[in-house]
């Protein structure tokens, strides 16, 4: 008698082999028989026209504050996530010191854009070293497990106080290496740090954006062969490249940085790419980490950001709820105001960002995250007749103001998806970059993972798409291996039984909406999805049928310790 029997269903099994029909048996949180499966199972579900896939790896999340409160670690279980890894981009909340709160909870509002208030709320501080924290995350039961990295941020603080977007000295250096050494020790996953000047707070630049390469590379040593992530706006440089490169000779880190097309070099990350597979066929593990679709802002009136947010007439009714608002700019002569006022801001980025009317257009429900050039507020305002400002105004009053607008940053340079398929398709990439838990007011890309199947294995009209187990094997076995986790990330005997059973035919995103559930009220957007029949991590089934059934089976995921004699 096994624990659990899965009977009958299309195993994509996350290694990119072809589907399979077949049963998958579980005991003791393990998968124990693939195939066909003669025992009978204490419970069985019926997989018959349903796909069976390893349950998502999403490696770029911040969840780092909100798992400390939130058990179902959403939106992200939504959306059949069962591992993330959490502490990207130098942000996070350990190591602390008691008067260091505040500043790491200003540096998260500030470059991730989670509201603050909830932060001060949610957070329970039980830690100030790292490896406090990973115990107080192993501690607290959750529905998914959770993998945690060193912030150089934070690390910073810790170690510099008052100095920390100073110049280390090399004692401050030294310590800092020494920190995550016993970090790594303790389980940490990696290393993660900011060298890009758009992560920004009220204290100016994240500390460590322009750490020179000798720090960079004493931590590194101490990450051995953990991984270093980073954004970063000089990859490709060849100063980047050098010590990067030599982080990863040196140390056997897994290097991993944030990779898109940009307007100003289109073809760069075609570069990026040969160089991964050149060094690669040298050994070294440098990951371009890509994202599924373009990384973009939603405007709308509930975000952080739309074309009118600065307008004086605007201002006048910002702080109205919702449905008051909309009500007055519908009447003509607030429309009118709106529409003969300037944005009253010097902030050059965001006035550029808010005025890109070619690179705005409507997200509708069912959302497009890819939209035809066609479909522009540019577009529609020569094609009509109309000001952008009022095609905008008009899409942003819609389904009673809920209306979200899609404004692409990057990999958006040609219109469609055919960059990010070049990246997503190529063999020395990863998928990553859905900021889970971050982003609140603007982003919510953390059903990644499902726009994966519904989009590039399903839907995708203007382009090519995946194969289907190459889409499933991007969020699993690829994701899963980038960070080492051996025992996840594919279907097989003696692997974790972490498991999403999809309708992939009824599988539906539904349009992001702002809810207030934060802590403290605060707000973020989410976004619901259909098609999930059951999620199952450690072989317990923790959602079934878009609600979360309470059981909670996931725990810190902490780094395996190589065997002695194996590079550090
Ligand atoms: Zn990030």
């Amino acid at each position: 008698m096994h624990n659990l029997v899965i009977r009958n269903s299309t195993i994509v099994d996350g290694t990119g082999a072809p589907a399979v029909v077949g049963d998958v048996a579980v005991d003791d949180g393990r998968i124990t028989e693939v195939g066909r499966v003669d025992g009978r199972g204490e419970r069985e579900l019926d997989g018959d026209g349903l796909l069976l896939t390893p349950g998502w790896v999403d490696i770029h999340t911040h969840y780092d504050g909100q798992v400390t409160w939130d058990p179902q670690v959403s939106p992200s279980s939504w959306h059949g996530v069962t591992t993330v890894v959490m502490g990207n981009c130098g942000v996070g909340f350990a190591p602390v010191r008691p008067d260091g709160k505040d500043f790491l909870i200003e540096l998260m509002e500030g470059v991730e854009d989670i509201p603050g208030t909830a932060l001060h709320e949610g957070i329970d501080w039980q830690w100030e070293s790292f490896v406090d924290y990973l115990d107080a995350l192993d501690r607290m039961p959750r529905a998914i497990d959770v993998a945690a990295q060193v912030p150089h941020a934070a690390l910073r603080a810790y170690v510099m106080g008052e100095r920390a977007h100073d110049e280390a000295t090399a004692a401050d250096i030294a310590e800092m290496a020494a920190l995550t050494a016993q970090a790594m020790a303790a389980g940490a996953v990696g290393f993660t740090t900011s060298r890009t000047i758009l992560h920004r707070s009220k204290h100016g630049l994240v500390p460590g954006t322009s750490a020179p390469p000798d720090e960079l590379l004493a931590i590194g040593s101490a990450v051995g062969t953990g991984v270093f992530q980073m954004v970063s706006d000089h990859a490709g440089t060849d100063e980047e490249r050098a010590w990067l490169t030599a982080l990863a000779r040196e140390s056997g880190a897994t290097v991993t940085y944030a990779l898109a097309q940009v307007g100003w070099a289109p073809l760069a990350y075609r570069e990026a790419l040969d160089e991964a597979s050149l060094l690669s066929a040298e050994g070294l593990r440098v990951i371009p980490q890509v994202s599924v679709r373009p990384t973009g802002m939603l405007f709308g009136l509930q975000s952080s950001l739309h074309p009118f947010i600065t307008h004086p007439s605007y201002r006048a009714v910002a702080d109205l709820p919702l449905h008051e608002r909309v009500a007055a700019l519908q009447k003509p002569a607030a429309r009118a105001a709106l529409l003969a006022e300037e944005p009253a801001t010097n902030n050059a980025i965001a006035l550029g960002l808010m005025s890109r009317w070619d690179q705005i257009f409507p997200l509708g429900d069912p959302p497009d995250y890819e939209p035809a050039p066609s479909t522009s507020v540019a577009a529609v305002a020569a094609r009509l007749g109309l000001t952008p400002q009022e095609v905008v105004l008009g899409w942003l009053l819609e389904r009673e103001g809920k209306a979200l607008l899609f404004a692409p940053l990057a990999s958006y340079v040609d219109g469609d998806h055919e960059a990010i398929r070049e990246m997503l398709d190529h063999p020395r990439t990863v998928v990553g970059l859905s900021d889970g838990g971050a982003h609140c007011g603007l982003i919510c890309d953390a059903s990644f993972p499902t726009y994966l199947l519904t989009h590039w294995a399903r839907d995708r009209a203007r382009g090519e798409r995946l194969p289907l187990e190459q889409a499933v094997h991007l969020q699993t076995g690829r994701t899963a291996a980038a960070y080492g986790f051996g025992d996840r990330g594919t279907i097989g005997v003696g692997k974790r039984a972490d498991l999403n059973l999809i309708d992939f035919a009824g599988l539906r995103l539904h349009a992001p909406e702002m809810v207030h559930d934060l802590p403290a009220g605060g707000r973020r957007l989410v976004q619901e999805v259909d098609g999930y029949r059951a999620t199952l991590v450690a072989g317990v089934v923790t959602r079934q049928n878009g609600e979360a059934t309470g059981e909670l089976p996931g725990r810190l995921v902490r780094r395996a310790q190589p065997a002695d004699g194996e590079r550090r």
